[in-house]
Formats: structure tokens, C-alpha cells, sequence
């Protein structure tokens, strides 16, 4: 849209990890997930079902339709635009030149936004596992799964497999789950979780896998033994730069293998850029939009913009969900020192007649001297829903001045962010390091 001649090599989908084997499908799956609960829960609002049965081919076969839907919308979008569109896989012959499926193709400026992919464990056995993009195409619901990892794609698929009725486990190799998220967010999710039915087995890892008749032989590093039918890796991401020729070229990597890139995205080769999941920063589609949206209007628009990473608001599609934008009070209170920490615990209305235990939790983060809002904490429904409109709260540096002065919408959860009143002792959280 800037008048530049553009081709993009693309091997696999078009969309990458987010549209074809992440955010999308995963959160396809997570809706689907919930369905089970609900059905049930509506007998208190009334109405009777009949006994749930799961269909999961139906599930993949229309989760498959929608991701072919949108893989066209993209395809248009490039083709409407002019791209230039080769379906095949590019590596750098210098840093003019690509091989794109045996094709010499030159272009003035390069960039790389080739995103990661699930790491495997190196184990014995590390064959009969998955990883997350396996797991968006299974023929069947496993019945018995052991997750391996505590980020955002364990505690996301541990709900799922759960909320579809598999026995779910998830092996971490420390005390608490989502190690760098507030500590009462990881220990209420953790805790929920546990009410929902997901076992936890805390600081161990999965030492070998054996397939046996009847299921995969799991082997702990704590000695433990357990059988599943299906084991998830969900310990990490790489970045995809191998075999691109970037060694060839001279661009410069960390030692993750992710491209080291300065402030707009110029890789140590001048006309070579990076961005995205590729340079190891935020591992999340909409930071790496922002960052394609500044180098496009830098380079082609004259502008010299840089994206700013402060206060990222995030979701977590775990059941239940969790929203953050801001700081932990860990990092509050050694960033500024003297914070005031509000938090509140509740049932939701909806609750009140299910009879269901589920707890939601919120939490502000204040700065004292200053009264400004720097974390914004919630565990709960939609919390992703609700934390966006913080996020936008947080960018204008609101106080909780402010926040107290907005009317409360009535009855929702999301009114409770404007009516914490009651600061709660300091230290809030105990200790609130793992
Ligand atoms: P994360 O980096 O978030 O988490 C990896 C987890 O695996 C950590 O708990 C880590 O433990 C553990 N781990 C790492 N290596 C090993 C090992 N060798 N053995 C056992 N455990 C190990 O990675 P994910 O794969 O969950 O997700 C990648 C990224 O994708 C996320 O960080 C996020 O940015 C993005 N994402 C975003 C989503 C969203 O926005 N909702 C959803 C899914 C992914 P430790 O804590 O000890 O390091």
C-alpha cells in the first residue's frame, strides 16, 4: 500500500503459527472445550440436555473448513494488494539474492519473518510425544494426556484436553506454573485448575517414554511412573532460522538461534530485516503486526517510528482465563518501591445458581507516590475481554483515582476493577517470589 514491489515465500500456510496451528485453533478448541460445563450448568437455568457425546472429527473437520476459510482470505488479501506469491521455500544466496524452490528471485530489501516451532525434548521415547501443532490434528480425544511444561501453550491445552473430559496431567519442572506472571494470578489459576480435575506434578520432568501395549509408559525424573495415551510437549519455542542461509550471509544470531535486530528491526546486514517470533522478543501475533506496521511506514513512508513494549496486555486461554497488562507486584515493588496492592476474590452471578465453585480473582498494582495503575491482574471469564480496555487505561497512565471514579458497569465482573476500595497490608502476597 506504500507503492513498493513485494513477494513473499511462503512454504507451508499461509497465516503462519497463529492462523493455521496456534491462537485461532486453539482458541476454536478452547470454546469447544467449555461446552461439556455449560451443558450441564444450564439445569439449573432450566434446561435439560441430553447426555453429552462428543464428536471430535466433527470438532477438527469444522475447525479445518475455518482455518482453509481464512488461509483464502489471506491469499486474496495478498493477491488484491499485487504480492507476489511463491508458494516454495526461500534461502539467501547473498544479501540480494534468494533461491526461492530453485528460483533466482533479487530483491532491495529482505525481511525475515519466518516466526519458531515447538521444541521436543531430546528423551528416549520423545518420538511417541506431540507438540502443539500435532495436537490441532489428532484423529481422536485422548483419554488419558500428560502435558509437559507450565507457559502459556501448557496451561492452555491442559484446560482444553480437560474441558473435552480427557484425565489430564500436567508435569512442570518447577513449583508454580507461568513462572514471570504475578504470583497470585499463577497460584489461583493453579488452583482452579485442580478444582476443574487437571493433576499437577510439580518439579519433574518426563524422563523416558516407552510405547507398551495399551498406551506410552511415562518415566519421571523423581522416579514416578504413569501411563497415558497421548504426552504433549509444551516446553518452549524456537525460532525457525536454519537452512536459510543466514550464516552464508553474514546475519547475526543469538544463542537461541533468534536474529539479533536493533531498534527497527535492521539485522546486522544492512538490507536484511527481522521480526516477529524470529527475534525472540514477544512471542505474541499482535506485537509482531505492530512491529511489521513501524518498518513498513519507516522504510517506505519516511517515518521513523519504534514500537513500544511497555505495558503489552495479554491473555492466557487457560480455563479459566487469565488477563495481565502491567507489571507483577514482584516487579512493582522493585521498580517503585511503595505500591498499595487491591484484590478481590469472588463467585460470579452466574454461579450463584449453577452452584459451581469457580472463583474469579482481579488484582491492581498501584504506585503509591503517584497513585498511577501499574499492573491490572485477572483470573476469570473473559478476562482477556475485560483486560483490553485496562490495557488502553494503563497507555494513558490512569490513576486509581480515576480508576474509582468511572462508574461501574452493573452487574458484570468487569465493574469490580473500579470498585476495589480497600487496599490490602503490605507485603500482599507473602513472599512474592516462586
Ligand atoms: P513458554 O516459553 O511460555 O513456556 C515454556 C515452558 O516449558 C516453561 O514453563 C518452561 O519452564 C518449560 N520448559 C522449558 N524447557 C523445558 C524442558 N527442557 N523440560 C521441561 N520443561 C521445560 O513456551 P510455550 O511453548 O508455552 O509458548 C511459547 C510462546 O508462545 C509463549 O511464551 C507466548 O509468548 C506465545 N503464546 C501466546 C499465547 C497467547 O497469547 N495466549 C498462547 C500460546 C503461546 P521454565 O518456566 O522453568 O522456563
Amino acid at each position: 500500500s506504500y507503492g513498493a514491489k513485494v513477494a513473499i515465500a511462503e512454504e507451508r500456510f499461509l497465516g503462519g503459527t497463529c492462523v493455521n496451528v496456534g491462537c485461532i485453533p486453539k482458541k476454536l478448541f478452547s470454546y469447544g472445550s467449555h461446552y461439556r460445563d455449560s451443558g450441564r450448568e444450564a439445569a439449573a437455568y432450566g434446561w435439560d440436555f441430553a447426555e453429552p457425546a462428543l464428536d471430535w472429527s466433527r470438532l477438527i473437520e469444522n475447525k479445518n473448513k475455518e482455518i482453509e476459510r481464512l488461509n483464502g482470505i489471506y491469499s486474496n488479501l495478498l493477491s488484491n494488494a499485487g504480492v507476489t506469491l511463491y508458494e516454495a521455500r526461500a534461502t539467501l544466496s547473498d544479501a540480494h539474492t534468494l533461491c526461492v524452490g530453485g528460483k533466482k528471485v533479487t530483491a532491495e530489501k529482505i525481511l525475515i519473518a519466518t516466526g519458531g516451532k515447538p521444541s521436543r525434548d531430546n528423551i528416549l521415547g520423545t518420538e511417541y510425544a506431540i507438540v502443539a501443532d500435532d495436537a490441532f490434528y489428532l484423529e481422536e480425544l485422548p483419554k488419558r494426556v500428560l502435558v509437559a511444561g507450565g507457559g502459556y501453550i501448557a496451561v492452555e491445552f491442559a484446560g482444553i484436553f480437560n474441558g473435552f473430559g480427557a484425565d489430564t496431567t500436567l508435569v512442570y519442572r518447577r513449583e508454580m506454573i507461568l513462572r514471570g506472571f504475578d504470583i497470585d494470578v499463577r497460584r489461583h489459576l493453579a488452583a482452579e485448575m485442580e478444582k476443574k480435575g487437571v493433576k499437577f506434578i510439580w518439579n519433574s520432568v518426563i524422563q523416558r517414554i516407552d510405547k507398551v501395549e495399551g498406551g506410552l509408559d511415562v518415566s519421571f525424573s523423581d522416579g514416578a511412573k504413569a501411563q497415558y495415551d497421548q504426552v504433549l510437549f509444551a516446553i518452549g519455542r524456537v525460532p525457525n532460522t536454519s537452512n536459510l542461509g543466514l550464516e552464508k550471509v553474514g546475519v547475526e544470531m543469538n544463542e537461541n538461534g533468534a536474529i539479533v535486530v536493533d531498534d527497527y528491526y535492521q539485522t546486522s546486514v544492512e538490507n536484511i530485516y527481522a521480526l516477529g517470533d524470529i527475534i525472540d522478543r514477544y512471542q505474541l501475533t499482535p506485537v509482531a503486526i505492530g512491529e511489521a506496521m513501524r518498518l513498513a511506514s519507516n522504510l517506505f513512508k519516511g517515518t521513523n517510528d519504534k514500537m513500544d513494549y511497555a505495558d503489552i496486555p495479554t491473555a492466557v486461554f487457560s480455563d479459566p482465563p487469565i488477563g495481565t497488562v502491567g507489571l507483577t507486584e514482584e516487579e512493582a515493588r522493585t521498580k517503585y518501591g511503595e505500591v498499595e496492592i487491591y484484590r478481590t476474590v469472588f463467585r460470579a452471578l452466574k454461579d450463584t445458581l449453577t452452584g459451581s465453585s469457580e472463583q474469579t480473582m482481579m488484582k491492581l498494582i498501584v504506585d503509591k507516590p503517584s497513585d498511577r495503575v501499574v499492573g491490572c491482574h485477572m483470573v476469570g471469564p473473559e478476562a482477556g475481554e475485560i483486560t483490553q480496555g485496562l490495557g488502553i487505561a494503563m497507555k494513558c497512565g490512569a490513576t486509581k483515582a480515576q480508576f474509582d471514579a468511572t462508574v461501574g458497569i452493573h452487574p458484570t465482573a468487569a465493574e469490580e476493577f473500579v470498585t476495589m476500595r480497600e487496599s490490602i497490608p503490605s507485603p500482599a502476597s507473602g513472599s512474592p517470589g516462586e
